[in-house]
């Protein structure tokens, strides 16, 4: 662009350099701050048994959802998982929301209320409590920010960067399925603009459409470890895909690991539309974002526990210090993992 002439693109950093260079210079100017940037939430001391948890997510139309094939209302409850989502990620659990929107005039009160209904679902299906926001016009496009704040027992915090070597790979449900639903509905949306008589057919797609339109945190699983004393080592929550999220996760264990691709959990729909997309169900798991699963570390010594557990698979193992990721193929070749995933701007 002509005006910006010798300044620096955002997207030569990428997300993660961006996140790590306006972070830059900021210190802990409170004892009771134990964790800032770098983790799914900030973390700070609460009382004698808690710790306060805080994280914040923000959606852009255009960016994070199209209007044309996402109902508000979905969208409203999308914003609050993807949320709790990352208290989840800490072991811990939600207590309340703060929703600022910003809104363009081409947004009715209707639109408005629609929004707001699947918010409220969300609050009502987590069992957590508005707590306030705010709200602003826009020039253009639709924004949600949500803020949400949870707890957890100071001895059951679990970080991104507690993983050790032999560690068993951990992630609940299966994974791919966020990326084939978005693919499903952008290939209706192209066949329906070309030929707008032509009525969208989702049929033998549901379970990938709501996997993109309405993904749920992972609660269920933060509760079934709890119930057989199985504590993570490390945990994440997989918005990006499993090659950025197990990266992340390495990163900050300083450790390697070394993923199976045929125990990656891939549902049958996911790979059905993987293959008509020329890919694969594996490929979408490693790249696609936003399933919400629950990616995390155990113990060697838990695997007993965690076999009684619905919906957990295991995939892999963390390796030595500072050792490479890689995912091993059924026939023994290994490929190193390298972050995809975001590219906003
Ligand atoms: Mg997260």
């Amino acid at each position: 662009m002509e005006g910006n002439i010798g300044l620096t693109p955002v997207s030569s950093l990428g997300e993660f350099g961006l996140i790590d260079r306006i972070t830059e210079g900021f210190s802990a100017r409170n004892p009771g701050i134990i964790k800032g940037p770098g983790d799914d939430c900030a973390v700070l001391d609460k009382d004698e048994s808690f710790y306060t948890l805080l994280s914040t997510d923000i959606m852009a139309e255009g960016v994070h959802f199209d209007l044309s094939y996402a109902p508000l209302k979905h969208i409203g409850y999308k914003a609050v998982s993807s949320n709790v989502s990352d208290i989840s990620a800490m072991n811990g659990r939600s207590t309340g929301i703060l929703v600022s929107i910003g809104f363009s005039n081409r947004f009715s009160l209707e639109a408005i209320d629609e929004l707001f209904s699947g918010i409220r679902a969300a609050c009502d299906f987590y069992n957590i409590t508005l707590l306030g926001g705010d709200t602003s016009s826009s020039r253009q496009g639709l924004f949600i920010s949500v803020t949400v704040v949870g707890e957890v027992e100071k001895d059951k915090v679990v970080y991104r960067s507690g993983a050790q070597e032999h560690d068993l790979i951990c992630v609940s449900g299966n994974l791919g399925g966020a990326l084939a639903g978005l693919k499903v509905l952008q290939r209706e949306k192209d066949l329906f603009l070309n030929n707008p008589g032509i009525q969208p057919d989702l049929t033998g797609f549901e379970f990938v459409v709501e996997r993109q339109l309405k993904p749920e945190a992972r609660t269920d699983i933060i509760a079934s470890l709890s119930e057989v004393a199985v504590l993570p080592t490390a945990m994440i929550d997989i918005s990006d895909g499993l090659s950025s999220d197990i990266l992340h996760i390495c990163k900050q264990s300083k450790r390697g690991a070394v993923l199976y691709q045929n125990k990656l959990p891939v549902d049958y729909e996911t790979d059905k539309v993987a293959e008509s997309f020329q890919s694969t169900g594996s490929t979408y798991a490693l790249n696609g974002g936003e399933d919400y699963e629950l990616l995390f570390t155990v113990s060697i010594h838990d695997f007993e526990k965690l076999k009684g557990l619905k919906d957990i698979s295991v995939i892999g193992h963390m390796t030595g210090t500072n050792s490479p990721v890689y995912i091993e193929a059924s026939d023994g070749t290994q490929m190193e993992v390298i972050a995809q995933g975001w590219s906003h701007f």
